[in-house]
């Protein structure tokens, strides 16, 4: 039999009517003939509930406790959606990870899905029955319940799907597949039809908000092949696939962009040996991300200005950490919290000269200063003021012939 895994994100399950409709959805594949697993994430809103409880309760709230309680809210998602496919006449049943089990490695709140035993699942979909799974959790090798990250429903379909050896996974949200760019910032943003796992980890991770990045690592490593879909409208989604033949000759595939990033400019920098790594070093132990990093030659070879980028919310922390900081002296230090990064990204790059060129061109003649450049083998990043983010992608849309 073909099997299908289908995913539900939390607002495709996001009210009583909602998982109604995604009830039909599974009986349309169901009718079909083939075999159905499916992973749901809990109802929009009740992860970020639960955790906003762990915060009333503590600043450092026991991990292994967080993912306990956050598991909570797939559970009732899952129940649901198999109470309704029960009352339409279908087989099914929930099942938490846990009983399958679903075993996770690495830390709570950010494990990973390293096996899972089939046995009770393989003979209900064989049987006819439909297993609904909680998504985004699993138990570790201390039989402690772990959390995936959030949106970690994703990795979980994708997970199911390699070790079921699936013949698709769908993965329904609340757009209905992989934009150009975001729709809510250009009009003229098109549905892309098919898309390399690199681009799309790049999308992901650059702030296209489609899928968890990591999932989409895990599709990349095990070459899992899937599709974003709407569970609002019927339409054809997008295909994330590693197959090549199925790209077309565009150059650029996305242009994506970030909302909190801040940029902190450290100026007269004693400039010696190791300075970076005594800058960095402490804001990593702070678990502080650093995103792009410049550093300007040193015209008398004693100082230096130092430029990065991190997110909004570590700025105060940020701020702290380098001022309390021994090991290195500057002149000043100032800050920008009203900063976007602007991608673009395309396999295509690879093989095309004067992408970079035309980036920055197509910026200059909007008028919009770029700050600090980043590039890696398929995309090119640029900082530049928020105020300049949509005229920017405007620009680069039609530069790049996404229009
Ligand atoms: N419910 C979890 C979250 O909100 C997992 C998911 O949505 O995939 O992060
Ligand atoms: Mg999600």
């Amino acid at each position: 039999m073909k099997t299908v895994v289908l995913k539900f994100g939390g607002t495709s399950v996001g009210s009583i009517k909602r998982i109604k409709k995604v009830a039909n959805i599974i009986v349309s594949y169901k009718k079909k003939k083939l075999g159905v697993i499916v992973v749901s994430s809990a109802i929009s809103g009740a992860t970020n509930d639960l955790i906003k409880k762990t915060k009333e309760l503590s600043n450092n709230f026991d991990p292994a406790e967080y993912d306990v309680l956050l598991s909570s809210g797939e559970q009732v998602a899952c129940a649901l959606i198999a109470g309704r496919l029960k009352h339409l006449g279908y087989k099914s049943r929930s099942w938490m990870s846990w009983q399958l089990p679903i075993i996770t490695d690495g830390p709570h709140c950010a494990s990973r899905i390293n096996r899972i035993n089939k046995n009770r699942i393989l003979k209900f979909v064989n049987s006819g029955g439909i297993p609904i799974i909680t998504g985004f959790q699993g138990i570790n090798l201390n039989n402690r319940i772990t959390t995936l990250g959030r949106g970690g429903t994703d990795a979980s379909a994708i997970m199911l799907a390699k070790f079921f050896n699936a013949n698709a996974c769908d993965i329904y949200t609340d757009v209905d597949g992989v934009y150009t760019t975001d729709p809510r910032n250009h009009s003229k943003a098109k549905k892309i039809q098919k898309i390399s796992y690199d681009e799309m980890l790049e999308m992901a991770s650059l702030g296209a908000k489609v899928m968890q990045p990591t999932s989409v690592q895990d599709a990349k490593l095990n070459n899992i092949s899937f599709s974003v879909k709407s569970s609002f409208v019927k339409r054809k989604g997008t295909l994330i696939t590693g197959n090549k033949k199925a790209f077309s000759n565009q150059i650029i595939t996305g242009i994506t962009s970030t909302k909190n990033d801040a940029k902190v400019t450290i100026i007269g920098v004693k400039d010696k040996p190791g300075v970076a790594a005594s800058i960095f070093k402490p804001l990593s132990l702070n678990q502080i991300n650093v995103d792009m990093v410049v550093q300007n030659i040193s015209l008398n070879s004693k100082e230096t200005d130092l430029t990065f980028t991190i997110r909004s919310e570590d700025l105060k922390k940020t701020e702290k950490t380098i001022k309390q900081n021994k090991n290195i002296s500057f002149r000043k230090i100032s800050y920008d919290n009203n900063v976007s990064k602007v991608s673009i990204i395309g396999v295509g790059m690879i093989t095309t000269p004067g992408i970079t060129y035309r980036m920055f061109q197509a910026l200059a003649l909007k008028k919009i200063n770029i700050m600090v450049i980043s590039t890696s083998e398929i995309k090119i990043s640029v900082l530049i003021s928020n105020k300049n983010v949509k005229k920017a992608i405007v620009a680069l849309h039609k530069e790049f012939k996404l229009d």
